[in-house]
């Protein structure tokens, strides 16, 4: 079995992630595009990885499990912020119809644009900013995922989320939990999913 095959199986499927296009779009991303050569051959590993300006590429099931409670549609419409390496960002292209990613180091946001741009992705659009603002003129969003930890729970992107809409973040600091929130008749439906670790959104 390749490398991608087994990731798939055994991060993956054995914790219990069930969605066909999360494990569709899984299985065709390799992730080894998303590292540098030096992290080539630890690409398909259990972990997060360097991806420079100390950032870091999420670790595969993370990734699976936060697209998962996005429970995205092939017509939505997304918000991610924290674009790093874009692999996530490839992982939602994969899915839904339009992808708009905001990242605040420079140097990421030109490197991952230019890599998806190469992969072939024309529904994404990547923008150097500052993810506590969203990015309301593409907004309303079906679903918003945020890929670094917040302390708190950033106005804007409770204002750009549509009427049954979903919000992936982690919140917190050290301890972080992983947290789902939908938009429901006006009202913030919160739901804690699991402790996580993630670099800061600063
Ligand atoms: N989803 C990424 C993981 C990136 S790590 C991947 O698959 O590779 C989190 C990213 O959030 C980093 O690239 C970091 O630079 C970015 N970030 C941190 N604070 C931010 C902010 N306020 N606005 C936008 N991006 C931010």
């Amino acid at each position: 079995m390749n490398k991608l095959k087994l990731m798939v199986n055994t991060q993956i499927l054995a914790r219990g992630i069930t969605d066909k296009k999360v494990i569709n779009a899984l299985l065709k991303i390799k992730r080894e595009l998303f590292v540098r050569d030096s992290f080539k051959n630890q690409a398909y590993d259990d972990n997060p990885l360097p991806i420079g300006s100390d950032q870091t590429i999420s670790q595969p099931y993370i990734v699976a499990l936060m697209t998962e409670l996005l429970a995205l549609n092939s017509n939505d419409k997304v918000l991610e912020i924290g674009t790093g390496s874009g692999y996530q960002t490839a992982i939602l292209a994969e899915i839904a119809d339009k992808v708009f990613s905001v990242e605040k180091i420079s140097e990421l946001a030109v490197s991952a644009q230019q890599r998806l741009k190469e992969l072939g992705y024309t529904n994404v659009e990547v923008k150097e900013g500052n993810g506590y603002n969203g990015w309301a003129e593409k907004g309303p969003f079906d679903a918003i995922i945020v890929t670094a930890a917040a302390p708190y729970l950033p106005e804007a992107l409770i204002r750009q989320l549509k009427e049954g809409g979903r919000l992936v973040i982690p919140i917190g600091d050290y301890s972080q939990e992983l947290m789902l929130y939908i938009w429901r008749s006006k009202k913030l439906e919160g739901k804690s999913i699991i402790p996580v670790r993630f670099v800061p959104l600063v």
